[in-house]
């Protein structure tokens, strides 16, 4: 097998630690949903997911039927799989057949999907998504009485497996006032089906950022994406966190990912010479210099360009000059034992050094799940113990 110019790492007593975190925090009787979606925030739906079922994890999140395929492939025949977002009607079959959930968030949806199953003949189990202020999809409450008034009707070909809403900003307090007036409307809904005696199976309405925090919103089922990774959703829910335990710090989430290369080259610099594209930077002394055999098209940010650092032999090496589309360079005049072949780490830990995503994102302004997001596909996954 040829190799490629890099490769991520996957921690499962990492991720077995952040899962045991969240379920204290939810609690027994509250279901876990992993969500998967942008390739398992860049960890590798294929790898991931088979991962996650060894943990005990059998529900599975995705924001697109395409995305459910994918998890298709790889999943046990009994793990659930629940699309968000997109589907397409002509794909809506294939979804009833395979036992993948979906979400509905107009009433239009219903008939379609009514006459999917009666095709395929078997029930298609849906979850209403409705409107409760964060306006993306959600079903206006003038759809809302009509709905339950036709899935009673055709409860044999539909089964209300879940209510569901998505709070728009949990993570960050200022949105409080917002987040409480979803909470509330949210509530409506759930008396409308009360008095119509059309109930889900399920009512969901958290991700991260509320389960971790809004005890209010957990309901029966969270559906929690970035935490599971094991990063805090913001500052404001870590220092929640730390102050209702009493403690300063606290690293119960643990990064599971780590993403790592090797020295492609090396070479000594005189002093004025520049490094690689342009003028971008220019040597001030003699130096020796590490060529890193990936760029930004691998997902590696140019917005790093003189200004992050690699971890070679666990010591942090600065990047000098820009970061090329599969090339960039670092220094390791400080490193005169470094050479071709020597691990190269990009995010995570090596010895008694740490880079954190966060040091990319404080640069780069990208948001954490954007930088993991963006990191290809074909980078090859494995999982670690
Ligand atoms: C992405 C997403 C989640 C998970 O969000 P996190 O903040 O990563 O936990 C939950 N619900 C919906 C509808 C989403 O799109």
């Amino acid at each position: 097998m040829v190799k490629h110019s890099s490769r991520i790492e996957l921690r499962k007593s990492a991720y077995k630690s952040n899962i045991n975190f969240i379920k204290k925090k939810i609690g027994k009787n509250v279901i876990f949903s992993s969500v998967i979606k942008a390739n398992a925030y860049g960890h590798g739906i294929d790898v991931f997911v088979p991962m996650a079922e060894s943990c005990g994890v059998d529900h599975f999140s995705v924001a697109s039927a395409y995305e459910a395929w994918e998890v298709l492939q790889v999943c046990n025949p009994d793990s659930h799989i629940m699309i968000m977002g997109i589907l397409y009607e002509d794909d809506i079959p294939w979804a009833i057949e395979n036992n993948i959930e979906f979400y509905v968030y107009n009433y239009d949806r219903l008939s379609v999907t009514l006459a999917a199953a009666k095709k395929v003949g078997k029930p298609a189990k849906i979850h209403i998504e409705v409107e409760t202020g964060a306006n993306r999809t959600g079903m206006p409450k003038e759809e809302f009485s009509k709905s339950l008034t036709f899935l009673k009707n055709n409860a044999d070909f539909l089964v209300f497996e879940g209510l569901c809403t998505h709070l728009g900003g949990a993570e960050s307090f200022a949105n409080n006032f917002k987040i409480e007036k979803q909470l509330k409307n949210f509530k409506t809904f759930l008396t409308k089906c009360k008095q119509k005696k059309v109930m889900p199976h399920l009512r969901h309405v958290a991700s991260s950022a509320a389960a971790l925090s809004i005890k209010e919103s957990l309901y029966d089922m969270v559906r929690v994406g970035v935490a599971q990774y094991g990063f805090w959703p913001s500052p404001d829910i870590y220092y929640t966190h730390i102050n209702q335990v009493g403690k300063n710090k606290d690293g119960a989430l643990k990064r599971i990912i780590t993403w790592k290369t090797d020295i492609m080259d090396t070479r000594k610099v005189n002093e004025g010479e520049f490094i690689g594209y342009g003028t971008a930077f220019q040597a001030v002394r003699k130096m020796n210099i590490a060529v890193i055999p990936l760029g930004y098209c691998n997902g590696y940010p140019r917005g790093l360009s003189n200004r992050g650092y690699v971890l070679i032999q666990g010591k942090k090496a600065p990047i000098v000059g820009l970061i090329n589309m599969n090339l960039f360079m670092v220094d390791i005049t400080h490193i005169p034992k470094a050479k071709v072949g020597d691990e190269v780490v990009l995010i995570g830990r090596q010895n008694n050094n740490v880079i954190h995503i966060s040091s990319f994102t404080n640069f780069t302004n990208l948001l954490n799940n954007e930088m993991l997001s963006r990191l290809p596909a074909s980078i090859p996954r494995k999982v670690v113990r």
